[in-house]
């Protein structure tokens, strides 16, 4: 059976979301690419996108924050096909109180073959891929197609 696809528009729903101890880096990644993350649709946690919104002026949709279950949150929009995206600087030095959310998190956006950038420089390869201007089709391998919501399934071309 060919691996089903889960398309993305040229607006990608990106969420975006930083431990406290990476909250700078992320907003001073997120300034440098404002002009091409105000291209997209945006949503964050709670005090990050709270951040991102006061001081570089974009639009954002919050989630609540991570410890209070922004993150599962997001998972679950991941597994609706709501999100495409995720820009996640998580904190490898500290432990976190919602670490077991962080990991289903980064999980599932595996499961959901969902790019996702960890720290700078990868974050920095993937806004500057020409795909974030295109439409692109996720593949789920070897994931079974069924777990696709029936309205997200694209057919296999002939
Ligand atoms: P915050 O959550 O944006 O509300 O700080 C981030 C996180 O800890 O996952």
């Amino acid at each position: 059976m060919d691996p089903a696809p889960l398309r993305m528009g040229k607006r990608k729903r990106i969420v975006l979301i930083a431990h406290d101890n990476r909250k700078p880096d992320l907003l001073a990644w997120a300034r440098y690419n404002k002009g091409t993350l105000a291209r997209h649709e945006l949503y964050a946690t709670g005090t990050t996108g709270a951040i991102l919104a006061r001081e570089l002026g974009l639009e954002i949709s919050l989630f609540r924050s991570g410890p209070l279950g922004g993150d599962q949150q997001v998972g679950a929009k991941i597994c609706e096909g709501e999100m495409d995206f995720v820009i996640f600087f998580w904190d490898p030095l500290e432990p976190q109180p919602h670490d077991v959310d962080v990991k289903a998190l980064l999980r599932i956006a595996v499961v959901y073959n969902i790019p996702i950038a960890c720290n700078r420089s990868t974050a920095d390869f993937l806004i500057s891929s020409p795909l974030m201007g295109e439409e692109y089709q996720r593949q789920l391998g070897d994931f079974d197609r069924q777990l696709l919501p029936p309205s997200l399934a694209v057919p296999p071309q002939p």
